[in-house]
């Protein structure tokens, strides 16, 4: 499948009072044409601080290095204005919580229209026919009237249909959408993602999804990477990462998550213990604190991402495997 971003030895690091820290480490992916692919992990495992590094918006106190591949340019080492064009027109980002991204005292209409104007080099007329067209096809109900609305005279679920409509105007090749559904309820949650699905059949757009929710990947993602501690530490088809998942931390997220299929799910597991400090890392493989499969190995050396069949892992338990394999 042809690579639309190629990730390749990304780390990033923040200078702190204390000294820096390194917020993702040494993080290898790519993303094929049309595929969408999932990144999961709790919070602080560095999956956004990833794709915020990717975009050039990493706080100024963020240092990134390595290389991300879009087409045939770096993006690490692109020129701000380069990256301001190439964030308008052929990657876009949905965040959390579309008040942020949203201009408050500006109609919905008119932030539509100025993307449209200004990076797709529309006219004033055609802007408007074309964002209010976006608007329906996003599934806005009275799509000419929500046109001259401001943001908060829309619910949270049509906000975030607004900022999809404005990521898919100039016909991106990668939508980056950063747990797109977290503050939204239950049932906005589903059409949302069903939008995303369908948004990505219909434009054959290439879509990483990151959330802290492995059930909101379930369905949607055709591979998934699951970070802990700024890594990788496991990546896969979404089948073999839901039904045959090998690292003890993708198996520790999977309880967490509660299956439709299974009400005895309905009593959810939690992780014991906290994810770590990334300025105090343990020793050894940074979830040996919290793995019910520690091994004194574990305490000194840190497993390295490796393949294993159709995926990726990192964990010692592999070596056991193949040694009783064999
Ligand atoms: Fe657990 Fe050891 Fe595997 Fe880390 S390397 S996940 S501590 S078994």
């Amino acid at each position: 499948m042809q690579s639309v971003l190629d990730i390749k030895n990304l780390t990033v690091r923040f200078a702190t009072a204390d000294g820096e820290v390194a917020a993702v480490s040494d993080v290898s992916l790519s993303v094929g044409k049309g595929e969408c692919l999932g990144i999961v992990g709790e919070s602080g495992s560095g999956k956004s601080q990833t794709f915020m590094a990717a975009m050039g918006l990493l706080a100024r106190n963020g240092r990134a290095t390595g290389e991300v591949m879009f087409g045939y340019m770096n993006l690490l080492t692109a020129k701000e204005q380069t990256l301001n064009t190439v964030r308008g027109n052929k990657l876009a980002m949905i965040f959390q919580d579309p008040m942020t991204s949203l201009t408050p005292h500006m109609k919905v209409g008119r932030q539509l229209t100025e993307v449209l104007v200004r990076h797709c080099g529309l006219n004033a007329a055609a802007a408007r026919t074309a964002a209010i067209e976006m608007l329906g096809r996003v599934r806005i109900p009275e799509a000419a009237r929500r046109f001259d609305m401001y943001p908060h005279e829309l619910s949270g679920g049509l906000r975030q249909r607004v900022m999809i409509a404005m990521a898919l105007l100039c016909g991106p090749e990668l939508i980056i959408a950063d747990e797109p559904t977290t503050a939204l309820d239950v049932t906005v949650q589903a059409q949302i993602l069903a939008l995303i699905r369908s948004t990505r059949e219909e434009f054959n757009t290439s879509i990483i999804l990151i959330t802290h929710d492995l059930g909101v990947v379930a369905g949607l993602a055709d591979r998934v990477a699951v970070m802990y501690a700024g890594r990788i530490v496991e990546i896969g088809d979404v089948d073999q990462i839901f039904n045959a998942p090998r690292h003890p931390y993708t198996k520790g997220l999977l309880a967490c998550t509660p299956r439709l299929d299974d009400p005895a799910t309905a009593t959810l597991a939690t992780i014991p213990g906290q994810p770590p400090n990334l300025q105090h890392l343990p020793r050894g493989c940074a979830y040996h604190p919290r793995c019910p499969y520690v091994m004194d190995r574990c305490r000194v050396e840190s497993p390295k991402l490796l393949p294993t069949g159709a995926g990726q892992n990192a964990c010692f338990l592999d070596d056991l495997d193949v040694r009783a394999a064999s």
